[in-house]
């Protein structure tokens, strides 16, 4: 089915992978500013100062960011998730992150757990997503 126009994304970062996200949202900056983006606090704050994107910013993940971009999603108000893990580390809201990621499962959300993921995610919505 064909996403709305502009598409909504929510993007996340696990600490460890913050630097990755910065690296890929400088990546697809041209697509992300085409969009609506909305994301977790501190991945938020990191694409705003070191990218210059808009992007509405949750709660920090630890305290529920996660969660507020899941009720979103149920609600049909987030298209496409990147969602930047990390796997080597534990995670004390880790109930929060599967509940996020269950709900990608449930409505049927592309959910990009990982770099190489993102990129044909990202890549696709960059062709498909008109220029205004
Ligand atoms: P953060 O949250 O962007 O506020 O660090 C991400 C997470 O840990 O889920």
């Amino acid at each position: 089915m064909p996403l709305p126009v502009p598409p909504r994304i929510a993007l996340i970062a696990h600490n460890h992978k913050k630097d990755a996200m910065v690296q890929l949202a400088k990546e697809f900056e041209p697509l992300l500013r085409r969009c609506t983006l909305s994301a977790t606090g501190t991945t938020g704050g990191r694409l705003v100062n070191e990218v210059g994107l808009t992007v509405e910013r949750m709660l920090s993940g630890p305290w529920g960011g996660d969660l507020q971009i899941g009720a979103r999603l149920a609600q049909g108000e987030v298209d496409v998730v990147i969602f930047l893990r990390d796997p080597m580390t534990p995670q004390p809201h880790e109930p929060d992150i599967n509940a996020l990621v269950r709900a990608c499962d449930v409505h049927d959300v592309p959910c990009a757990t990982n770099l190489s993921t993102a990129r044909m995610v990202l890549a696709q919505l960059a062709r498909t997503t008109p220029t205004v």
